[in-house]
């Protein structure tokens, strides 16, 4: 089928790039003509794991394709999907739901026969139906479309392996029309064994922020066993390691760290708070799920202004880790950014290695005066601490030996669990982990 992708980020360029894997003809565009440009040469706009061979492969075989000229790819398209940003704002802690409401315009606007428009940005409930309205206002009272919800639940970094094989793919619906076409764009996905499921609408809209809250409310019950195991001598390792053991519970996210981040949990976390705030109902639990995280990420600095009697003058402080997790560039709300700001706020130093996410953390936040440095190694030179801040592989196997004898001081935070305790003191660092 003639696939349309209206935003080429993270979301629209993996999975225009899968549907098309997946048989489709597929045009992404994108308002963003550096984007498009570099695209068209090949060159990715993110860093994710056999993006580039996938991208490079359908865009041979004709079957993907990059544009900058928004209505030509909506008119030329059966189906169109939303896949723009919806940021956090930051004032009301809702959706911006701006970009969406936008794409919905312009594709009333170049309407020419049935089209549908599915949302696969993460959007609260009942913007489906603001899309509706706005199409028909901007398309007329007789045009022909369905508003289709299909959130999508990728993990960066593992993100062409979850489109091709996820655990459900779910698709909100209100006309038989509307799941024909749907049916047939996930057909070879429902083939290979996966479940594609279909509710309506609203339902589809709240599955996305239901499931992303429960995940985030899991990382959070976990801390706040951790900080617990922390007053009675428990370790959260070990603690999670029994409590995932029951098949009821699982063992995924249950790591305790510094709390989690990124371009969905925070936002999609207080966006379905604020959503409850509008319809006069309060979300008990996520409130409480979204306090723990904001008090996890700041351990790190806690723990140094004890260390350091508040005095930060003069000390250096090595960071491993930028990215909100292993293996992406991606640096949305990373725990890394308050912690250095706080850092640097507090009059320290703060040299800092990503193996990926150098660049785009610059980028995003050049008011930092962080020193970056090419290695693992380099970073730790002069450092009374060592903060480890995100698990990247490379980190995991560091010797610690090795390590405490380039540094200067033998402090280490470990902010992801991923040194043992015993095996970091032997090393001769005094090591804070989180709960263990
Ligand atoms: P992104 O910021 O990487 O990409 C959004 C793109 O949309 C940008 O390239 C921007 O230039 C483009 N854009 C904005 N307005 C436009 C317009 N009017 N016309 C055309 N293009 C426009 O965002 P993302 O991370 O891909 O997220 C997109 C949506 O998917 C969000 O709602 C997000 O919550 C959701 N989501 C993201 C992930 C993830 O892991 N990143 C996973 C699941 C769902």
């Amino acid at each position: 089928m003639k696939l349309a992708f209206i935003g080429t980020g993270y979301v629209g360029l993996v999975t225009g790039a899968c549907m098309a894997e997946l048989g489709h003809e597929v045009v992404c565009a994108d308002i963003d003509q550096k984007k498009i440009n570099g695209l068209k040469r090949g060159k990715m706009p993110i860093y994710e794991l056999g993006l580039e061979e996938l991208v490079s492969k359908n865009v041979k075989k004709n079957k993907l394709s990059f544009t900058t000229n928004i209505s030509k790819a909506i008119k030329d398209a059966e189906v169109i999907f939303n896949a723009v940003g919806t940021p956090e704002d930051k004032k009301t802690g809702k959706a911006n739901l701006r970009y969406v409401y936008a794409v919905a315009e312009t594709f009333g606007k170049n309407l020419n026969g049935y089209k549908i428009l599915v949302n696969k940005s993460t959007v609260p409930v009942g913007t489906a139906d603001q899309c509706r309205a706005i199409i028909e206002k901007a398309a007329g009272p007789t045009a022909e479309f369905d508003v289709v919800s299909n959130p999508e639940f990728l993990r960066e970094g593992a993100a062409i392996k979850d489109f091709l094989n996820p655990d459900r793919v779910v698709v909100g619906v209100e006309s038989e029309k509307a799941k024909e076409k749907m049916e047939r764009i996930y057909r070879p996905l429902a083939r290979a064994g996966r479940p594609v499921m279909f509710t309506n609408v609203r339902s589809a809209e709240l599955i996305k922020y239901a499931s992303n809250s429960f995940l985030a409310t899991k990382i959070s019950f976990i801390n706040e066993i951790a900080n617990f195991c922390e007053k009675v001598g428990a370790n959260v390792k070990d603690v999670a390691r029994g409590m995932g053991a029951d098949t009821r519970i699982g063992s995924r996210f249950l790591y305790a760290g510094i709390g989690y981040g990124g371009s969905c949990f925070p936002k999609d976390v207080q966006a379905l708070i604020e959503t409850g705030k509008e319809q006069g109902f309060a979300f008990q639990i996520i409130e409480a799920a979204d306090r723990v995280n904001d008090q996890q990420k700041i351990i790190p600095f806690e723990i140094l202004k004890k260390e350091w009697k508040k005095n930060f003058k003069g000390k250096q402080v090595a960071v491993w880790g930028l990215s909100f997790k292993p293996r992406t560039d991606d640096v949305r709300e990373a725990p890394a950014i308050s912690i250095i700001t706080s850092l640097l706020k507090a009059g320290a130093k703060v040299a800092a290695y990503d193996p990926i996410a150098m660049e785009s953390f610059h980028e995003a936040h050049k008011e930092l005066k962080v020193e970056y440095r090419h290695t693992a190694e380099e970073v730790l030179d002069g450092a009374d601490v060592l903060l480890v801040l995100t698990e990247w592989d490379e980190f995991r196997t560091a010797d610690l030996v090795t390590i405490q004898k380039m540094m200067k001081g033998s402090l280490i935070i470990d902010g992801r669990n991923i040194f043992e305790r015993e095996e970091a003191e032997e090393a001769g660092f005094r090591y804070f982990g989180i709960g263990v």
